[in-house]
């Protein structure tokens, strides 16, 4: 495999979280066994940003709460500066104490909306010290002035709050916790074009300033290509294509990857028109296609995807899993 996440430096810069052929399995009546992913491997190394992205219900919130331990690990390994992380359901401060921390879409549901907001950013501070309440109050007031956020808005309710103003608060919360890694769950999905490259500017300069290590879920490519260092792109539970941002993102090789690139005209105008778009809506992860997962919906299928399973392999400075991508290589490489 590919060391994903040795973007900002040289490939001997340490790993810091591992995850091995992880793979995450619902149960439920209705659609019965559902494997949401399906052995996914990561490497991230200290002080990086990997995005990891694909479509909804791909698996990115599944490896996200595997990672932070609400949600039970089928099989692999979660591993932290080489220790193993445990396989099942933690109590929420677990990850916390491994140094993780996330950050999710919808700020408004995970701010308790009867506290005021110093409260709740200093909820993780308060788990671990005894200080007194002023003192927690003051280093609470600190985080909110370090993204951003005035410390009249200490003593706010969250629905006083605009959206990127709650999401900077979540964000003041996590970093409360001194964490060394943050994942964030679609953390600037819901938020317009304008405040979204402002949060995306406030975690560039926290993630200097603390040496931060970054997961970034998003199906947003735009805010990936601003962020990341790296990239891996995740179709039906399965890593497809993985690598350096300007590698996959520049000249993506995985028809998965080309056809979510060219759905963000901004990213590659010159490219869109003749990047191969996706055929179809994607396939359901309870009844997933044999041999390539996304066979159904590629224009370069042959006999030979509907059958055999492709291996993740490097090719072309990057980790990929297709069965043509010589092939497309060669039929792209002057588009
Ligand atoms: P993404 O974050 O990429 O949208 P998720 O990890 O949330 O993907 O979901 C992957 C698949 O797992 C989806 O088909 C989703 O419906 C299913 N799923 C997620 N959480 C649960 C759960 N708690 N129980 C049953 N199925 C789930
Ligand atoms: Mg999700």
């Amino acid at each position: 495999m590919l060391s994903v996440g040795s973007a900002s430096g040289s490939s001997c810069m340490t790993v810091l979280l591992q995850v091995r052929d992880l793979t995450v399995t619902y149960r439920s009546r209705n659609r019965g066994t559902l494997t949401a992913v399906a052995g996914v491997s990561l490497d991230i190394h200290e002080a990086t940003t990997l995005a990891l992205i694909g479509e909804s219900g791909s698996g990115k919130s599944s490896v996200a709460r595997a990672i932070c331990g609400l949600t039970m690990v089928e099989s692999g390994a979660i591993k932290i500066d080489e220790c193993d992380l445990p396989r099942e359901i933690d109590p929420a401060s677990a990850a916390g104490q491994h140094g993780i921390q996330i950050v999710f879409q919808d700020a408004s549901s995970s701010l308790d909306p009867r506290w005021p907001i110093w409260k709740s950013v200093s909820e993780p501070r308060r788990a671990r010290s005894r200080s007194s309440s002023a003192e927690h109050r003051r280093a609470a007031v600190s985080l909110l002035n370090r993204v951003g956020l005035p410390a009249s808005f200490a003593d706010r309710r969250p629905h006083q709050l605009s959206g990127g103003q709650r999401q900077r608060v979540t964000i003041a919360r996590a970093l409360a916790a001194d964490p060394r890694i943050v994942i964030l769950d679609e953390a600037v999905s819901a938020l317009d074009v304008s405040v979204r490259n402002e949060i995306l500017a406030l975690l560039d300069e926290l993630k200097r300033e603390r040496r931060l290590t970054y997961l970034f879920i998003s199906h947003d490519m735009g805010a990936v290509a601003q962020i990341a260092g790296d990239v891996a792109v995740l179709y039906l539970g399965k890593v497809v294509e993985a690598g350096r941002a300007e590698t996959v993102i520049r000249h993506p090789l995985h028809p998965y990857t080309r056809a979510l690139i060219a759905a963000v005209p901004s990213i590659h105008p010159e490219r869109r028109r003749c990047a191969t778009q996706a055929i179809g809506e994607p396939d359901d992860p309870a009844n997933p296609p044999s041999g390539c997962r996304f066979h159904r919906r590629c224009p370069y299928v042959i006999d030979r995807c509907r059958s055999d399973e492709p291996a993740r392999r490097e090719y072309d400075f990057r980790d990929i899993a297709c069965h043509r991508a010589e092939d497309i290589k060669k039929l792209t490489a002057n588009a």
